[in-house]
């Protein structure tokens, strides 16, 4: 069998190309969308993501700014910059920048933020709309996954698919997507005996663990689709997806690289999520 691999970056590019021209009729009548991104502390890898989702931004049209505050920031003081871009009408969208510092509640920081601006989709408000059924601002990665099997004319409907990784930001919401798309739904966990007993069983496998291929081949039926969420940095630098690709290659009907896969398109879906919450603000 021939393994399609799924383009990611590529399917990315095409919804920025929309997207700019979507941005650009908004801002003739209105203001253009704002997205402001909080980060705290100096991780790299953060600030690395922080400057990829600004750059994104600017790209499309979308006005962006970020704030950058010192390791030693107060819950406080985040929380008051939190406020301060709730109620700021040129800023459409606010995004936290996760992990924060130890003495940092995130489920705190987050739910400080306005549903409406809530950008990553994290908000209690809008993961329970997303639970019962009716999605409004849905987690960036979950969206992208179900963008890329929509343009590869993969339909979930009276599948099987098996999620590997129960995560409130992947695998939780990504299996309500696919339950509202008439798939039939298992979700994996690290307590899960048999994990590949699942995943032979499905149409579908979505896996978002954080182990570098930890689902192969063998653990698929025949003819599958994969989709790989895992991005897991090697000892020699490398990055690795949760699954390995080569065993999947002849297996799969098609999967997603890492990288190249699903990672950009979790930032397009941030950029659509914004222009969403613009229009939502400024209807
Ligand atoms: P997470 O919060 O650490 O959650 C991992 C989930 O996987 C948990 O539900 C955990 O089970 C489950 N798990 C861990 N080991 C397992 C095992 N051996 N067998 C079965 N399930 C296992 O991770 P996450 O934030 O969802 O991220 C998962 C992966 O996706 C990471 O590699 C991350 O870097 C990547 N990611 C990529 C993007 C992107 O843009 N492409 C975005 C977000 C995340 P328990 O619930 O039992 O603990």
């Amino acid at each position: 069998m021939q393994t399609r691999l799924i383009d990611g970056a590529a399917l990315a590019r095409r919804l920025r190309e929309d997207l700019k021209g979507r941005v650009a009729a908004l801002a003739v009548h209105r203001h253009a969308p704002g997205l402001t991104v909080l980060i705290v502390g100096d991780d790299p890898a953060s600030k690395v993501y922080v400057r990829n989702k600004v750059r994104a931004c600017q790209e499309v049209g979308i006005h962006s700014t970020h704030i950058e505050l010192p390791a030693a920031t107060g819950e406080r003081e985040l929380l008051d910059h939190v406020d301060r871009l709730n109620r700021n009408p040129a800023v459409h969208g606010i995004l936290v920048q996760l992990p924060l510092p130890k003495h940092i509640s995130a489920d705190k920081v987050v739910n400080a933020i306005a549903p409406d601006k809530d950008v990553d989709g994290f908000h209690p408000m809008n993961a329970g709309l997303l639970a019962t059924g009716h999605p409004r601002l849905v987690p960036c990665t979950p969206a992208g996954v179900m963008a890329m099997l929509a343009d590869e004319g993969i339909d979930p409907w009276a599948k099987h698919a098996v999620v590997v990784g129960a995560s409130n930001i992947v695998g939780k919401p990504v299996a309500h997507l696919l339950l509202q798309k008439g798939a039939t739904v298992t979700i994996c966990n690290s307590k899960t005996p048999d994990i590949g007993a699942h995943t032979h069983a499905a149409d579908i496998v979505v896996v978002a663990v954080g182990r570098p291929r930890m689902v192969t081949g063998a653990m698929i039926k025949p003819g599958a689709v994969v989709i790989d969420v895992g991005i897991n940095r090697l000892p020699d630098g490398k990055l690795a997806g949760d699954c390995d690709l080569d065993s999947m290659l002849g297996r799969a009907a098609a999967v997603t690289p890492v990288p190249g896969g699903v990672g950009p398109m979790t930032i397009a879906m941030l950029l659509t999520n914004t222009l969403r919450a613009a229009e939502f603000q400024q209807p």
